[in-house]
Protein backbone atom coordinates (compact mmCIF):
# COMPACT_ATOMS: atom_id res chain seq x y z
CA UNK A 1 0.00 0.00 0.00
CA UNK A 2 1.33 3.62 -0.93
CA UNK A 3 2.60 5.71 2.38
CA UNK A 4 2.30 9.44 2.59
CA UNK A 5 5.10 10.15 4.68
CA UNK A 6 5.83 13.72 6.27
CA UNK A 7 7.83 15.76 5.05
CA UNK A 8 11.06 17.27 7.08
CA UNK A 9 14.33 17.94 6.34
CA UNK A 10 16.87 15.43 6.51
CA UNK A 11 13.85 12.71 6.91
CA UNK A 12 11.32 10.90 9.50
CA UNK A 13 13.50 8.41 11.31
CA UNK A 14 10.62 6.97 13.67
CA UNK A 15 7.99 5.00 12.09
CA UNK A 16 4.19 6.47 12.85
CA UNK A 17 2.19 4.90 15.74
CA UNK A 18 -1.03 5.39 14.13
CA UNK A 19 -2.14 5.61 10.78
CA UNK A 20 -5.18 7.54 9.15
CA UNK A 21 -6.74 5.14 5.45
CA UNK A 22 -6.58 7.27 2.65
CA UNK A 23 -9.58 6.81 0.39
CA UNK A 24 -10.33 6.68 -3.08
CA UNK A 25 -14.02 8.59 -2.91
CA UNK A 26 -14.85 7.48 -6.72
CA UNK A 27 -13.80 3.43 -6.40
CA UNK A 28 -14.69 3.31 -2.19
CA UNK A 29 -10.92 1.68 -2.12
CA UNK A 30 -8.68 2.44 0.41
CA UNK A 31 -5.61 3.46 -2.15
CA UNK A 32 -2.76 4.44 0.58
CA UNK A 33 -2.24 5.19 4.15
CA UNK A 34 -0.52 8.46 6.04
CA UNK A 35 1.25 8.05 9.91
CA UNK A 36 -0.19 10.21 12.27
CA UNK A 37 2.69 12.59 14.15
CA UNK A 38 3.03 13.52 17.84
CA UNK A 39 4.57 16.22 19.10
CA UNK A 40 7.97 14.83 19.10
CA UNK A 41 7.83 14.40 15.32
CA UNK A 42 6.87 18.42 15.19
CA UNK A 43 9.36 19.36 18.11
CA UNK A 44 11.72 18.14 15.34
CA UNK A 45 10.59 20.27 12.80
CA UNK A 46 10.56 23.24 14.60
CA UNK A 47 14.06 22.79 15.64
CA UNK A 48 15.16 22.60 12.19
CA UNK A 49 12.92 26.03 11.23
CA UNK A 50 14.92 27.57 13.96
CA UNK A 51 18.21 26.67 12.24
CA UNK A 52 16.81 27.68 8.88
CA UNK A 53 14.80 30.80 9.51
CA UNK A 54 17.04 33.57 10.27
CA UNK A 55 18.99 32.76 6.95
CA UNK A 56 15.81 32.71 4.80
CA UNK A 57 14.70 36.49 6.93
CA UNK A 58 17.94 37.82 6.20
CA UNK A 59 18.06 37.02 2.19
CA UNK A 60 17.16 40.09 0.40
CA UNK A 61 13.52 40.00 -0.73
CA UNK A 62 14.27 40.32 -4.42
CA UNK A 63 15.94 36.56 -4.25
CA UNK A 64 13.22 35.31 -1.96
CA UNK A 65 10.83 36.44 -4.50
CA UNK A 66 13.23 34.67 -7.25
CA UNK A 67 12.49 31.55 -5.58
CA UNK A 68 8.38 32.03 -5.75
CA UNK A 69 9.01 32.67 -9.79
CA UNK A 70 10.87 29.55 -10.27
CA UNK A 71 7.65 27.95 -7.84
CA UNK A 72 5.48 29.21 -9.75
CA UNK A 73 7.01 27.90 -13.11
CA UNK A 74 7.13 23.98 -11.25
CA UNK A 75 3.60 24.14 -10.27
CA UNK A 76 2.66 25.23 -13.68
CA UNK A 77 5.00 22.62 -15.31
CA UNK A 78 3.38 19.98 -12.84
CA UNK A 79 -0.24 21.03 -13.46
CA UNK A 80 -1.69 17.87 -14.47
CA UNK A 81 -0.06 15.68 -12.11
CA UNK A 82 -1.06 17.50 -9.19
CA UNK A 83 -4.63 17.55 -10.11
CA UNK A 84 -5.27 14.07 -11.12
CA UNK A 85 -3.11 13.13 -7.89
CA UNK A 86 -5.86 15.82 -6.14
CA UNK A 87 -8.82 14.56 -7.49
CA UNK A 88 -8.07 10.90 -6.65
CA UNK A 89 -7.78 11.76 -2.83
CA UNK A 90 -10.23 14.66 -3.02
CA UNK A 91 -13.21 13.05 -5.41
CA UNK A 92 -13.04 16.60 -7.50
CA UNK A 93 -13.21 15.93 -11.15
CA UNK A 94 -9.92 16.70 -12.44
CA UNK A 95 -10.61 20.43 -14.04
CA UNK A 96 -11.80 21.46 -11.09
CA UNK A 97 -8.68 19.74 -9.28
CA UNK A 98 -6.61 22.42 -11.58
CA UNK A 99 -8.82 25.65 -10.34
CA UNK A 100 -7.86 24.49 -6.92
CA UNK A 101 -4.35 24.55 -8.04
CA UNK A 102 -4.52 27.23 -9.71
CA UNK A 103 -6.18 30.00 -7.26
CA UNK A 104 -3.08 28.76 -4.99
CA UNK A 105 -0.70 29.72 -7.59
CA UNK A 106 -2.33 32.96 -8.12
CA UNK A 107 -1.34 33.36 -4.28
CA UNK A 108 2.38 32.39 -5.46
CA UNK A 109 2.34 35.14 -8.12
CA UNK A 110 1.56 37.38 -5.55
CA UNK A 111 4.40 36.71 -3.57
CA UNK A 112 6.49 36.93 -6.35
CA UNK A 113 6.21 40.76 -5.85
CA UNK A 114 7.22 40.47 -2.38
CA UNK A 115 9.67 43.30 -2.62
CA UNK A 116 7.16 45.61 -3.96
CA UNK A 117 4.66 44.83 -1.21
CA UNK A 118 7.34 44.42 1.59
CA UNK A 119 8.25 48.19 1.50
CA UNK A 120 7.42 50.31 4.63
CA UNK A 121 6.82 54.18 5.39
CA UNK A 122 8.92 56.60 5.49
CA UNK A 123 8.77 60.15 6.50
CA UNK A 124 11.89 62.60 6.50
CA UNK A 125 11.65 65.47 8.98
CA UNK A 126 8.94 64.34 11.06
CA UNK A 127 10.16 66.83 13.35
CA UNK A 128 13.56 68.68 13.78
CA UNK A 129 16.19 66.79 12.45
CA UNK A 130 13.80 63.54 13.24
CA UNK A 131 13.00 60.88 10.40
CA UNK A 132 10.31 58.16 11.01
CA UNK A 133 10.01 54.83 8.92
CA UNK A 134 8.26 51.45 9.54
CA UNK A 135 9.22 48.01 7.92
CA UNK A 136 7.43 44.79 8.58
CA UNK A 137 9.56 42.09 10.06
CA UNK A 138 8.84 38.18 9.65
CA UNK A 139 7.20 36.48 13.12
CA UNK A 140 9.60 33.38 12.84
CA UNK A 141 7.38 30.31 12.72
CA UNK A 142 4.17 29.91 11.12
CA UNK A 143 2.04 27.14 10.78
CA UNK A 144 -1.10 25.89 9.20
CA UNK A 145 -3.49 23.75 9.77
CA UNK A 146 -5.79 23.25 6.45
CA UNK A 147 -8.92 21.44 5.48
CA UNK A 148 -10.02 18.21 2.60
CA UNK A 149 -11.43 20.73 0.66
CA UNK A 150 -8.50 22.89 -0.82
CA UNK A 151 -5.45 20.51 -0.24
CA UNK A 152 -3.31 22.46 -2.65
CA UNK A 153 -5.12 26.16 -2.92
CA UNK A 154 -5.08 26.42 1.53
CA UNK A 155 -1.46 25.68 1.56
CA UNK A 156 -0.83 28.01 -0.65
CA UNK A 157 -2.72 30.98 0.43
CA UNK A 158 -1.07 30.31 3.77
CA UNK A 159 2.60 29.31 3.55
CA UNK A 160 2.69 31.46 -0.20
CA UNK A 161 2.32 34.90 2.07
CA UNK A 162 4.31 33.37 5.22
CA UNK A 163 7.66 32.29 3.26
CA UNK A 164 7.81 35.68 1.27
CA UNK A 165 7.79 37.61 4.20
CA UNK A 166 10.50 35.68 5.87
CA UNK A 167 9.16 33.18 8.16
CA UNK A 168 9.40 29.02 7.94
CA UNK A 169 6.57 27.27 8.08
CA UNK A 170 4.72 24.00 9.35
CA UNK A 171 1.97 22.47 7.15
CA UNK A 172 -0.29 20.33 8.93
CA UNK A 173 -2.53 19.26 5.87
CA UNK A 174 -5.86 17.35 6.73
CA UNK A 175 -5.11 13.56 6.51
CA UNK A 176 -8.25 12.63 4.33
CA UNK A 177 -6.11 13.81 1.49
CA UNK A 178 -2.62 14.76 1.92
CA UNK A 179 -0.60 13.32 -0.29
CA UNK A 180 -0.67 17.06 -2.68
CA UNK A 181 0.93 19.42 0.04
CA UNK A 182 3.41 17.08 0.19
CA UNK A 183 4.37 17.11 -3.54
CA UNK A 184 3.89 20.69 -3.02
CA UNK A 185 6.83 20.76 -0.48
CA UNK A 186 8.87 18.64 -2.48
CA UNK A 187 8.57 21.12 -5.63
CA UNK A 188 9.58 23.79 -3.28
CA UNK A 189 12.92 22.54 -2.28
CA UNK A 190 13.02 21.93 -6.74
CA UNK A 191 12.23 25.31 -6.64
CA UNK A 192 15.60 26.55 -4.90
CA UNK A 193 14.24 27.21 -1.29
CA UNK A 194 16.37 25.94 1.64
CA UNK A 195 15.34 22.69 2.84
CA UNK A 196 13.35 22.47 6.21
CA UNK A 197 11.62 26.20 5.35
CA UNK A 198 8.56 24.50 4.55
CA UNK A 199 7.96 21.06 6.44
CA UNK A 200 4.81 19.22 6.28
CA UNK A 201 3.53 17.39 9.31
CA UNK A 202 0.81 15.13 9.61
CA UNK A 203 -1.54 14.69 11.83
CA UNK A 204 -4.90 15.13 13.85
CA UNK A 205 -6.21 16.24 16.97
CA UNK A 206 -2.84 15.42 18.79
CA UNK A 207 -0.74 17.47 16.23
CA UNK A 208 -2.85 19.94 16.31
CA UNK A 209 -2.99 20.63 19.98
CA UNK A 210 1.03 20.11 20.04
CA UNK A 211 1.44 22.91 17.43
CA UNK A 212 -1.07 25.40 19.43
CA UNK A 213 0.90 24.70 22.29
CA UNK A 214 4.57 25.02 21.08
CA UNK A 215 6.16 27.99 22.31
CA UNK A 216 8.66 28.53 19.11
CA UNK A 217 5.27 28.64 16.84
CA UNK A 218 4.47 32.32 16.41
CA UNK A 219 1.27 32.42 14.35
CA UNK A 220 -1.49 29.90 13.53
CA UNK A 221 -3.80 30.22 10.11
CA UNK A 222 -6.58 27.73 10.33
CA UNK A 223 -9.31 27.02 7.79
CA UNK A 224 -11.69 24.39 8.57
CA UNK A 225 -15.24 23.71 10.23
CA UNK A 226 -16.30 26.41 12.80
CA UNK A 227 -16.52 24.71 15.85
CA UNK A 228 -12.88 23.08 15.53
CA UNK A 229 -11.78 26.79 14.00
CA UNK A 230 -13.20 28.28 17.09
CA UNK A 231 -11.09 25.92 19.08
CA UNK A 232 -8.31 26.44 17.52
CA UNK A 233 -8.89 29.96 18.61
CA UNK A 234 -9.53 30.11 21.70
CA UNK A 235 -6.51 27.76 22.68
CA UNK A 236 -3.96 29.39 20.44
CA UNK A 237 -4.89 32.57 21.79
CA UNK A 238 -4.52 31.84 25.40
CA UNK A 239 -0.74 30.33 24.68
CA UNK A 240 -0.41 33.74 23.39
CA UNK A 241 -0.16 33.13 19.54
CA UNK A 242 -1.14 35.06 16.60
CA UNK A 243 -4.22 33.13 15.02
CA UNK A 244 -6.68 33.60 12.64
CA UNK A 245 -8.92 30.73 12.28
CA UNK A 246 -11.83 30.65 9.16
CA UNK A 247 -15.05 28.31 9.36
CA UNK A 248 -17.67 26.79 8.18
CA UNK A 249 -20.49 28.64 5.91
CA UNK A 250 -23.83 28.82 4.42
CA UNK A 251 -23.63 30.91 1.33
CA UNK A 252 -27.27 32.55 0.45
CA UNK A 253 -27.53 33.27 -3.43
CA UNK A 254 -30.49 36.05 -3.50
CA UNK A 255 -32.66 36.26 -7.02
CA UNK A 256 -34.40 39.24 -7.55
CA UNK A 257 -37.36 39.51 -9.90
CA UNK A 258 -35.72 41.00 -12.48
CA UNK A 259 -32.72 38.58 -12.66
CA UNK A 260 -31.65 36.74 -15.94
CA UNK A 261 -32.96 33.39 -14.71
CA UNK A 262 -31.11 31.26 -17.72
CA UNK A 263 -28.03 33.01 -16.01
CA UNK A 264 -28.97 32.49 -12.31
CA UNK A 265 -29.76 28.36 -13.12
CA UNK A 266 -26.09 28.02 -15.13
CA UNK A 267 -24.63 29.30 -11.87
CA UNK A 268 -26.38 28.05 -9.63
CA UNK A 269 -25.45 24.71 -11.23
CA UNK A 270 -22.01 25.10 -10.53
CA UNK A 271 -21.47 26.94 -7.30
CA UNK A 272 -24.53 24.53 -5.29
CA UNK A 273 -23.15 21.25 -6.98
CA UNK A 274 -19.69 21.98 -8.45
CA UNK A 275 -16.74 19.94 -5.95
CA UNK A 276 -20.34 17.78 -4.60
CA UNK A 277 -20.81 20.94 -2.67
CA UNK A 278 -17.70 20.83 -0.98
CA UNK A 279 -16.73 24.37 -1.05
CA UNK A 280 -16.71 27.10 1.52
CA UNK A 281 -17.68 29.37 -1.19
CA UNK A 282 -20.45 26.93 -2.34
CA UNK A 283 -24.02 28.22 -3.18
CA UNK A 284 -26.42 25.75 -1.13
CA UNK A 285 -29.03 28.41 -0.33
CA UNK A 286 -31.14 30.04 -3.21
CA UNK A 287 -33.36 32.66 -2.07
CA UNK A 288 -35.65 33.69 -4.70
CA UNK A 289 -37.63 37.55 -3.88
CA UNK A 290 -41.31 36.96 -4.79
CA UNK A 291 -43.45 34.01 -5.45
CA UNK A 292 -43.49 34.39 -8.63
CA UNK A 293 -39.53 34.36 -8.67
CA UNK A 294 -39.58 31.51 -7.02
CA UNK A 295 -41.84 29.74 -9.23
CA UNK A 296 -40.24 30.42 -12.21
CA UNK A 297 -36.87 29.86 -10.87
CA UNK A 298 -37.88 26.10 -9.67
CA UNK A 299 -39.55 25.65 -12.83
CA UNK A 300 -35.95 26.47 -14.32
CA UNK A 301 -33.91 23.89 -11.96
CA UNK A 302 -35.36 21.24 -11.79
CA UNK A 303 -34.36 20.23 -15.99
CA UNK A 304 -30.90 21.44 -15.18
CA UNK A 305 -30.33 19.70 -11.59
CA UNK A 306 -31.56 16.21 -14.23
CA UNK A 307 -29.33 17.29 -16.65
CA UNK A 308 -26.57 17.24 -13.99
CA UNK A 309 -23.76 14.71 -14.89
CA UNK A 310 -22.16 12.63 -11.61
CA UNK A 311 -19.05 10.60 -12.51
CA UNK A 312 -16.05 8.86 -10.98
CA UNK A 313 -13.60 12.13 -10.45
CA UNK A 314 -11.48 11.51 -13.77
CA UNK A 315 -14.42 11.46 -16.14
CA UNK A 316 -14.01 14.43 -18.34
CA UNK A 317 -17.54 14.04 -19.04
CA UNK A 318 -18.40 14.75 -14.78
CA UNK A 319 -20.09 17.86 -13.86
CA UNK A 320 -19.24 16.20 -9.89
CA UNK A 321 -17.77 13.34 -8.41
CA UNK A 322 -18.12 11.64 -4.80
CA UNK A 323 -17.70 13.37 -1.85
CA UNK A 324 -14.77 12.48 0.15
CA UNK A 325 -15.65 9.67 2.89
CA UNK A 326 -18.47 7.28 3.16
CA UNK A 327 -18.80 9.18 6.96
CA UNK A 328 -19.50 12.58 4.79
CA UNK A 329 -21.70 10.52 2.30
CA UNK A 330 -23.94 9.31 5.33
CA UNK A 331 -24.09 12.43 6.80
CA UNK A 332 -25.34 14.10 3.99
CA UNK A 333 -27.68 11.73 3.44
CA UNK A 334 -29.23 12.76 7.08
CA UNK A 335 -29.21 15.93 6.70
CA UNK A 336 -31.51 15.32 3.54
CA UNK A 337 -33.32 13.39 5.77
CA UNK A 338 -33.56 15.85 8.34
CA UNK A 339 -34.73 18.33 5.88
CA UNK A 340 -37.44 16.23 4.88
CA UNK A 341 -38.82 15.84 8.79
CA UNK A 342 -38.52 19.39 9.37
CA UNK A 343 -41.42 19.64 6.88
CA UNK A 344 -38.88 20.78 3.53
CA UNK A 345 -39.74 19.79 0.32
CA UNK A 346 -37.92 16.75 -1.97
CA UNK A 347 -38.01 18.33 -5.28
CA UNK A 348 -35.07 16.12 -6.46
CA UNK A 349 -33.59 13.35 -4.56
CA UNK A 350 -30.09 11.98 -4.58
CA UNK A 351 -30.25 10.05 -1.24
CA UNK A 352 -28.92 6.03 -2.15
CA UNK A 353 -27.23 7.29 -5.51
CA UNK A 354 -25.33 4.78 -7.12
CA UNK A 355 -23.27 5.03 -10.07
CA UNK A 356 -23.27 2.55 -12.38
CA UNK A 357 -20.05 0.28 -12.16
CA UNK A 358 -18.73 1.71 -9.12
CA UNK A 359 -21.57 1.23 -6.46
CA UNK A 360 -18.94 1.58 -4.05
CA UNK A 361 -17.98 5.00 -4.30
CA UNK A 362 -19.26 7.90 -2.33
CA UNK A 363 -21.99 9.95 -4.12
CA UNK A 364 -24.55 11.73 -3.73
CA UNK A 365 -26.90 12.46 -6.46
CA UNK A 366 -28.05 16.24 -7.19
CA UNK A 367 -30.78 17.38 -4.42
CA UNK A 368 -33.46 20.38 -4.73
CA UNK A 369 -35.58 21.27 -1.31
CA UNK A 370 -38.02 23.73 -1.62
CA UNK A 371 -39.99 25.23 1.27
CA UNK A 372 -37.03 25.03 3.61
CA UNK A 373 -37.66 27.72 6.62
CA UNK A 374 -35.41 29.54 8.55
CA UNK A 375 -36.04 27.72 11.87
CA UNK A 376 -35.41 24.24 10.49
CA UNK A 377 -31.96 22.99 11.62
CA UNK A 378 -31.22 21.39 7.90
CA UNK A 379 -31.00 25.42 6.86
CA UNK A 380 -29.00 26.89 10.17
CA UNK A 381 -26.35 24.13 9.29
CA UNK A 382 -23.81 23.67 6.83
CA UNK A 383 -24.58 20.32 4.67
CA UNK A 384 -21.36 20.29 2.37
CA UNK A 385 -23.02 18.50 0.04
CA UNK A 386 -24.55 18.58 -3.50
CA UNK A 387 -28.29 20.04 -2.02
CA UNK A 388 -29.41 23.39 -3.10
CA UNK A 389 -32.18 24.32 -0.34
CA UNK A 390 -34.50 27.06 -1.97
CA UNK A 391 -35.96 29.52 0.91
CA UNK A 392 -38.66 31.89 -0.14
CA UNK A 393 -38.72 35.35 0.77
CA UNK A 394 -41.14 37.72 0.51
CA UNK A 395 -38.97 40.46 -0.37
CA UNK A 396 -35.79 42.52 -0.74
CA UNK A 397 -35.87 43.44 2.99
CA UNK A 398 -36.44 39.91 3.97
CA UNK A 399 -33.46 38.79 1.50
CA UNK A 400 -30.89 40.96 3.11
CA UNK A 401 -32.50 39.52 7.00
CA UNK A 402 -31.35 36.18 5.79
CA UNK A 403 -27.72 36.00 5.33
CA UNK A 404 -27.42 38.68 7.63
CA UNK A 405 -28.90 36.80 10.76
CA UNK A 406 -27.63 33.61 9.68
CA UNK A 407 -24.47 32.49 12.28
CA UNK A 408 -22.21 31.84 9.00
CA UNK A 409 -21.06 35.27 7.39
CA UNK A 410 -18.78 33.43 4.74
CA UNK A 411 -19.91 34.48 1.25
CA UNK A 412 -23.10 35.75 -0.35
CA UNK A 413 -23.87 36.66 -4.20
CA UNK A 414 -27.27 38.55 -5.51
CA UNK A 415 -28.43 38.46 -8.83
CA UNK A 416 -30.05 40.87 -10.29
CA UNK A 417 -29.89 44.12 -12.90
CA UNK A 418 -30.69 46.72 -10.62
CA UNK A 419 -27.87 48.34 -9.87
CA UNK A 420 -29.42 50.11 -6.92
CA UNK A 421 -30.60 47.15 -5.30
CA UNK A 422 -27.06 45.24 -5.69
CA UNK A 423 -25.13 48.57 -3.95
CA UNK A 424 -27.98 48.37 -1.24
CA UNK A 425 -27.36 44.66 -0.85
CA UNK A 426 -23.28 44.78 -0.68
CA UNK A 427 -23.55 47.64 1.58
CA UNK A 428 -26.21 46.33 4.04
CA UNK A 429 -25.91 42.38 4.31
CA UNK A 430 -23.54 40.89 7.09
CA UNK A 431 -21.32 38.99 5.25
CA UNK A 432 -17.61 39.25 4.60
CA UNK A 433 -17.16 38.46 0.79
CA UNK A 434 -20.04 39.64 -1.56
CA UNK A 435 -21.06 38.67 -5.15
CA UNK A 436 -22.52 40.74 -7.43
CA UNK A 437 -23.94 38.70 -10.34
CA UNK A 438 -21.15 36.56 -9.63
CA UNK A 439 -22.09 32.88 -7.73
CA UNK A 440 -18.67 32.45 -6.28
CA UNK A 441 -17.03 35.79 -5.19
CA UNK A 442 -13.73 34.56 -4.20
CA UNK A 443 -11.32 37.83 -3.92
CA UNK A 444 -8.61 37.74 -5.86
CA UNK A 445 -5.08 37.10 -4.97
CA UNK A 446 -3.94 40.62 -4.48
CA UNK A 447 -7.06 41.28 -2.51
CA UNK A 448 -7.48 39.15 0.56
CA UNK A 449 -10.56 36.35 1.39
CA UNK A 450 -12.36 36.21 5.04
CA UNK A 451 -15.70 35.43 6.13
CA UNK A 452 -17.51 37.10 9.52
CA UNK A 453 -19.26 35.87 12.57
CA UNK A 454 -18.97 32.05 12.76
CA UNK A 455 -17.24 31.64 9.14
CA UNK A 456 -13.77 33.88 10.95
CA UNK A 457 -12.34 34.09 13.43
CA UNK A 458 -10.07 36.67 14.42
CA UNK A 459 -8.68 40.07 12.87
CA UNK A 460 -6.86 39.34 9.59
CA UNK A 461 -8.40 37.70 6.35
CA UNK A 462 -5.78 35.35 3.92
CA UNK A 463 -3.62 36.27 1.47
CA UNK A 464 -3.21 39.92 -0.29
CA UNK A 465 -2.07 42.72 2.01
CA UNK A 466 -4.02 41.16 4.77
CA UNK A 467 -2.04 38.11 4.90
CA UNK A 468 1.02 40.14 4.62
CA UNK A 469 -0.02 41.74 7.59
CA UNK A 470 -0.83 38.25 9.38
CA UNK A 471 2.82 36.71 8.73
CA UNK A 472 4.59 39.76 9.94
CA UNK A 473 4.74 42.33 12.36
CA UNK A 474 4.93 45.84 11.88
CA UNK A 475 8.42 48.10 13.78
CA UNK A 476 8.37 51.72 14.28
CA UNK A 477 11.75 53.39 14.18
CA UNK A 478 11.96 57.55 14.94
CA UNK A 479 15.72 58.45 14.01
CA UNK A 480 17.80 61.63 14.45
CA UNK A 481 21.06 62.15 13.98
CA UNK A 482 22.07 65.19 15.89
CA UNK A 483 25.01 67.41 14.33
CA UNK A 484 26.54 67.87 17.63
CA UNK A 485 26.02 71.78 17.39
CA UNK A 486 22.91 72.22 19.36
CA UNK A 487 22.41 71.26 23.36
CA UNK A 488 19.11 70.58 23.90
CA UNK A 489 19.30 69.75 27.54
CA UNK A 490 17.23 67.44 29.63
CA UNK A 491 13.70 67.38 28.98
CA UNK A 492 11.11 65.82 31.17
CA UNK A 493 7.82 66.29 29.60
CA UNK A 494 7.02 63.74 26.92
CA UNK A 495 8.57 64.43 22.99
CA UNK A 496 6.62 66.18 20.92
CA UNK A 497 7.39 67.81 17.23
CA UNK A 498 6.80 71.03 18.09
P1 LIG B 1 -12.29 19.98 9.74
O1 LIG B 1 -12.62 21.06 10.69
O2 LIG B 1 -12.79 18.61 10.00
O3 LIG B 1 -10.69 19.82 9.63
C1 LIG B 1 -9.85 20.93 9.43
C2 LIG B 1 -8.49 20.64 10.06
O4 LIG B 1 -8.66 20.46 11.47
C3 LIG B 1 -7.84 19.37 9.53
O5 LIG B 1 -6.47 19.61 9.32
C4 LIG B 1 -8.07 18.36 10.65
O6 LIG B 1 -7.05 17.40 10.75
C5 LIG B 1 -8.10 19.22 11.89
N1 LIG B 1 -8.97 18.66 12.94
C6 LIG B 1 -10.00 17.80 12.77
N2 LIG B 1 -10.58 17.52 13.95
C7 LIG B 1 -9.91 18.23 14.88
C8 LIG B 1 -10.05 18.38 16.30
N3 LIG B 1 -11.00 17.74 16.98
N4 LIG B 1 -9.21 19.19 16.94
C9 LIG B 1 -8.24 19.87 16.26
N5 LIG B 1 -8.07 19.75 14.92
C10 LIG B 1 -8.89 18.96 14.24
O7 LIG B 1 -12.72 20.50 8.29
P2 LIG B 1 -12.79 19.67 6.94
O8 LIG B 1 -13.93 18.72 7.00
O9 LIG B 1 -11.45 19.16 6.58
O10 LIG B 1 -13.13 20.84 5.91
C11 LIG B 1 -14.43 21.27 5.64
C12 LIG B 1 -14.80 22.47 6.48
O11 LIG B 1 -13.89 23.54 6.25
C13 LIG B 1 -16.16 23.02 6.13
O12 LIG B 1 -16.81 23.41 7.31
C14 LIG B 1 -15.83 24.22 5.26
O13 LIG B 1 -16.83 25.21 5.21
C15 LIG B 1 -14.62 24.73 5.93
N6 LIG B 1 -13.85 25.56 5.04
C16 LIG B 1 -13.83 26.90 5.30
C17 LIG B 1 -13.13 27.74 4.46
C18 LIG B 1 -13.07 29.21 4.75
O14 LIG B 1 -12.20 29.85 4.20
N7 LIG B 1 -13.94 29.76 5.56
C19 LIG B 1 -12.44 27.22 3.36
C20 LIG B 1 -12.49 25.85 3.13
C21 LIG B 1 -13.20 25.02 3.99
Amino acid sequence: MRQVDHFLAGGVTAAPVRKHQIWNPSTGEIQAEVGLGDAALLEKAVATAKEVQPAWAATNPQKRARVMFRYKELIEANMQDLAELLSSEHGKVVDDAKGDVQRGLEVIEFACGIPQVLKGDYTQGAGPGIDVYSMRQPLGIGAGITPFNFPAMIPMWMFGMAIATGNAFILKPSERDPSVPVRLAELFVEAGAPEGLLQVVHGDKEMVDAILDHEDIAAVSFVGSSDIAHYVYKRGVAAGKRIQAMGGAKNHGIVMPDADLDQVVNDLSGAAFGSAGERCMALPVVVPVGEDTAERLREKLIPAIHALNVGVSNDPDAHYGPVVTPEHKARVEGWIDTAEKEGGEIVVDGRGFALQGHEKGFFVGPTLIDHVKPHMESYKEEIFGPVLQIVRAADFEEAVRLPSDHQYGNGVAIFTRNGHAAREFANRVNVGMVGINVPIPVPVAYHSFGGWKRSGFGDTDQYGMEGLKFWTKAKKVTQRWPDGSADDGNSFIIPTMG
